[in-house]
């Protein structure tokens, strides 16, 4: 149960004064953390302000400085209405040091006139600017009598905004909002505020949305740095208390004897690599120990973790247990199968596969034969999940690509056995800090070694004005032989316009090279997609028009061209991965990053970075670097956790002593029962770490 100190934040936000349902609905788009019914207190709080204007400089006419925003007193001399209706509405206005007009389009004479009365003294502020030798201002921001100016802040937060919604009113909203903020006992350590100069809680959300000064609202400010320790605090203790959940639940030790995995290797058309040796003798030790293991595999598309996970699965199955291997996509479940089942098969390894597709009797006897423990290794998809799955004896879950899954699908998967091991991999190469933020304390093996014999991939960035270039280029590749992944983008993250993208894509491209081409989407069902794809595999269509739904591990090593449209619409790290689907082989790869202008400084850095370089880890900085700057479509669903608060090109330094301090905190107080403890749990809370506060009590 959540304190009840907190409820008037957590209360609808249209309990706040001038909030109906219409604003709540324009202020539910503007934050993304808002839950689909509609926002609540806490969601206009944790809406920092991205600006402020200082409202503070007095000056008069003679002084005003084009551009800086000024404040001030001017008596009303002249009206001058429109003579065309397009042309706009003057008003000259005059202090005993000059004269200037102030301009308003497409304003209604009745409006003016009230609000700047002929002969009257007025207050106003704006941005002044110089036209024609005379200084002028449009729509000043204020028009203000003495008594509005008594009430005007001195300095004006301003926020990322949507249609709907204007500063004004969520500068209001958050000040309803701070009233309805109770005084909390404080969470953080008092030597560290002290040491810091942090304000405490309510100060710091007073401070942002009145601020007195433009650095209060700055992201490196004391405010928002207070804030953004707070939240990460908050995840940094429930990805701990997850952690120790699972090290109290206890493990079982599991030898393999090798027999197995030595076939496997004997089989294997390669030496594994350094790194696969590593992270191989590093799970098998995590395996054999008493101890859960939770361990992270990362590694970059195309460094071989799919044979780390096949020998990690044999020594469980040679100790007599079973394994699970669980990828986020049909395809990927089935093209792990294919991959798997050929060397399994030289072991003797009974493999099977589990998707939504499996239905009916098939379903069942699957099932039976899982649980009576006569398959060794399943591979599937969510549909591993399910109530009725059952095992004989699960000793290890690997997850594949683990971002598309949640911790709690996690914990359920581990739940199907006796202290199941857990491996997650991904391919997402993440950078130190987001390694803490979304795995915590994870044990943690990259795959940082490339397999030997690829050649890099030769990426150039091509204006889609190009594109009849780009035609060509791609008719001569599959003359050559060669298998061309042409990818459409996400459209506003509606499926049914990507879906629509891909298509007018594919009646293009069949225009050009007729029956040679073929069509993969999310709406297709799982049949229709394996078919697809093996006709690309075959040869038969050697080009592939799909959405993102190929973005993870799809495996077709003679694919040599990679085709991606409107490129400047990806977020970095996914046009890494998308790029990492060929070069595969042998053979020398292209991809064509097809971008449509005007691009903007980040998309081109964005674009810039993928052609210079093919490192992850590299890539994974940048994006990192560049994320500030306009969020990227798919960014969200990068695997990196999205902060409300914290922003980790600013904050970054501080998920480190967040995460001491949260082990430091647990260590002393495991159950957060002590005084900080409780207060600790309203911080949970407010950054709704519920599931954690949850495990404080079950333990
Ligand atoms: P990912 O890490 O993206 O899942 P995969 O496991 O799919 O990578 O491996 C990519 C390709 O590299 C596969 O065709 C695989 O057989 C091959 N491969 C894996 N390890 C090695 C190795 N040590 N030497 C050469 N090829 C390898
Ligand atoms: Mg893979």
């Amino acid at each position: 149960m959540r304190d009840s100190r907190l409820d008037p934040l957590f209360a609808e936000a249209t309990t706040l004064p001038g909030v109906g349902p219409k604003v709540a609905k324009a202020l539910g788009r503007l934050l993304p953390d808002a839950r689909p019914e509609g926002p609540r207190v806490v969601d206009v709080l944790f809406h920092a302000p991205s600006g402020a204007i200082d409202r503070r400089a007095r000056p008069t006419i003679s002084e005003l400085v084009a551009g800086e925003v000024a404040t001030l007193e001017v008596e009303v001399e002249r009206h001058q209405p429109p003579r065309s209706p397009r042309a706009p509405y003057r008003v000259v206005v005059a202090d005993p040091t000059g004269a200037m007009t102030l301009v308003f389009f497409r304003a209604q004479a009745g409006y003016i006139e009230r609000l700047l009365p002929l002969g009257e003294k007025r207050w106003v502020s704006g941005a002044p600017e110089l036209f024609d030798g005379a200084f002028q201002m449009v729509h000043p921001s204020h028009v203000l009598d003495a008594e509005g100016l008594a009430k005007l802040p001195p300095v004006e937060p301003t926020y990322p905004l949507v249609e709907g919604v204007t500063h004004g009113l969520l500068a209001r909203t958050a000040r309803a909002a701070l009233e309805r903020t109770p005084e909390l006992p404080e969470w953080q350590n008092a030597a560290f505020l002290a040491q810091r100069d942090f304000p405490g809680f309510r100060t710091a959300l007073e401070t942002l949305h009145r601020p007195r000064r433009p650095g209060d609202v700055a992201p490196e400010g004391p405010a928002l740095t207070r804030l953004a320790y707070d939240e990460l605090l908050a995840n940094q203790l429930a990805l701990q208390l997850v952690r120790a959940r699972m090290r109290r639940l206890g493990g079982r030790a599991t030898v393999g004897d090798g027999r197995l995995s030595r076939k496997i290797e004997a089989a294997l058309s390669f030496a594994l690599t350094g790194a696969q040796t590593r992270a191989v003798a590093a799970i098998r030790a995590d395996l054999a120990s008493e101890t859960r293991m939770l361990r992270l595999l990362q590694g970059d598309v195309g460094s071989g973790k799919t044979v780390v996970a096949l020998l990690a699965a044999a020594t469980a199955i040679e100790a007599g247990r079973q394994a699970a291997l669980m990828a986020p996509t049909e395809i990927l479940a089935r093209q792990h199968l294919a991959t798997l089942e050929p060397l399994a098969a030289t072991a003797g390894i009974r493999v099977a596969v589990l998707t939504g597709r499996e239905k009916g009797r098939e379903r069942a006897s699957l099932l039976m034969r899982l649980e009576a423990g006569e398959v060794d290794l399943i591979v599937g998809t969510h549909a591993l999940f399910s109530d009725d799955v059952a095992f004989r004896d699960l000793a290890l879950a690997v997850v594949d690509e683990q971002h598309k899954f949640g911790v709690r699908q996690r914990l359920a998967l581990a739940s199907k056995g006796a202290a199941v091991d857990v491996l997650v991999m991904t391919a997402t190469p993440i950078p130190r800090t987001l390694v803490l933020t979304t795995f915590g304390d994870m044990d943690h093996s990259a795959l940082d070694e490339k397999p030997p014999g690829r050649t890099p991939i030769d990426t150039r960035l091509v204006s889609l004005e190009r594109l009849d270039e780009v035609y060509g280029a791609v008719g001569r590749a599959i003359e050559n032989g060669a298998r061309v992944y042409w990818v459409c983008p996400l459209v506003e993250q509606s499926e049914t316009l990507d879906v629509a993208a891909a298509e007018d894509r594919f009646g293009a491209l069949s225009e050009a090279f007729p029956g040679r081409v073929g069509l993969v989407h999310g709406r297709m069902k799982g049949a229709e997609k394996d078919a697809a794809v093996a006709r690309f595999v075959s040869g038969e269509t050697p080009i592939l028009v799909a959405t993102t739904v190929i973005e993870v591990g799809v495996n077709v090593p003679e694919a040599t061209v990679m085709v991606i449209e409107h490129a400047e619409r990806f977020g970095l790290a996914q046009l890494h991965q998308l790029r990492g689907r060929v070069g595969r082989g042998a053979g020398r790869s292209t991809c064509l990053l097809l971008w449509k202008g005007p691009l903007g400084e980040t998309a081109k850095a964005r674009l810039e970075t993928l052609r210079d370089t093919e490192d992850g880890f590299v890539i994974a900085e940048k994006d990192l670097e560049l994320r500030g700057e306009g969020e990227v479509l798919g960014a969200r669903q990068s695997g990196a956790p999205v902060f409300r608060l914290a922003r980790l090109e600013t904050h970054g330094a501080l998920v480190r002593v967040a995460h001491d301090d949260a082990g430091l905190i647990l260590s002393r107080d495991p159950n957060l029962t002590g005084e900080r403890g409780q207060a600790l749990r309203l911080l949970l809370h407010l950054f709704e770490r519920d599931a954690a506060v949850r495990l404080l009590r079950a333990g």
